[in-house]
């Protein structure tokens, strides 16, 4: 049964399931709530994610509650809900959906705001500015630096520019001066 404060404090309302409709996710209201998203889950074996419930609040409206909700991050986009859903919904997508909404709606991760740094200052989100992962390239007989824009500087520039342009610095609330 639904709570009756939280309809009289408006937290349901219909805006996160036309969003996600407008976005193209519109099969999502076609959900039966069948659960083999849920069952057939890896990271919910090991997690408290629930898949057919985030999609179940996403449908109720409950939009802060499922962009601010941390489990959101813990799907893998393994895309198996995707391929066994009985309704044709496309979960994983519509997932990475909401993810794009939580990171605008300020909900971002920190750990992945820190990867989103590094990617900025280094042009990638792994990157080699270790000394210990030149010497273990090194030793595989690889160059220590591989040939991406650790090796171009002003390729590594050019990708700053992008990120700035694009807003993606302002989005994950990076103030340094790349
Ligand atoms: S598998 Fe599809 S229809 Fe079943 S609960 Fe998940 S999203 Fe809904
Ligand atoms: S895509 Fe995400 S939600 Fe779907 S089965 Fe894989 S981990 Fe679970």
């Amino acid at each position: 049964m639904l709570d009756r404060r939280l309809i009289d404090g408006n937290k349901f309302n219909q805006k996160l399931a036309d969003e996600m409709a407008e976005a193209g996710y519109d099969r999502i209201r076609a959900c039966i709530q069948c659960g083999t998203c849920t069952a057939t889950c890896p990271a919910g074996r090991r997690t408290a994610y629930r898949t057919r419930q985030l999609i179940r609040r996403a449908l109720l409206g409950l939009r802060e509650e499922v962009l601010s909700d941390p489990t959101l991050w813990l799907c893998t986009t393994c895309g198996t809900c995707q391929e066994r859903c009985p309704r044709k919904i496309e979960v994983t997508d519509a997932i990475i959906f909401l993810r794009n909404l939580s990171v605008q709606a300020g909900y971002m991760q920190p750990g992945h705001r820190g990867v989103s740094h590094k990617f900025i200052k280094t042009g990638h989100a792994v990157p080699i500015d270790d000394e210990k992962w030149s010497k273990l390239r090194e030793s595989l007989g690889l160059s220590p630096i591989p040939p991406t824009v650790h090796s171009y500087p002003k390729a590594l520039r050019e990708v700053q520019k992008l990120l700035k342009k694009t807003g993606f610095n302002k989005l994950v609330e990076y103030e340094g001066d790349e």
